[in-house]
């Protein structure tokens, strides 16, 4: 049986207590046309990250580095995907608003 754990917190999670939220997070750098004035082609650039993904499959490949890509998943239990959820990007939030420790 497989056991899941939080990653944020590691505590085990009971699939009989506990829903299991899974977390995947795409991240890729934007690649607006320098150019503002152009109406933006969504098929060229929909295609763009195509080749960058057919690329990524590419092992061989070196040029394309995690600031281009990156794909996570994290498995969160109850307690941390609402603590997640008040702060997806982990930015700066006042004190009294702050995670707990524990
Ligand atoms: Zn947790």
């Amino acid at each position: 049986m497989i056991h899941y754990s939080c990653d944020r917190c590691k505590r085990i999670i009971d699939p009989s207590e506990d829903l299991r939220y899974v977390v995947t997070m795409e991240v890729q750098a934007a690649m607006d046309p320098l150019d503002g004035d152009e109406p933006e082609d969504d098929r060229d650039h929909l295609l763009e990250i195509q080749e960058i993904l057919e690329r990524l499959d590419d092992a061989e490949s070196d040029l394309i580095g995690d600031d281009i890509y990156q794909k996570r998943r994290f498995d969160l239990c109850p307690e941390c995907y609402r603590k997640f959820m008040k702060n997806p990007i982990g930015g700066e939030i006042p004190a009294h608003l702050g995670f707990s420790q524990n």
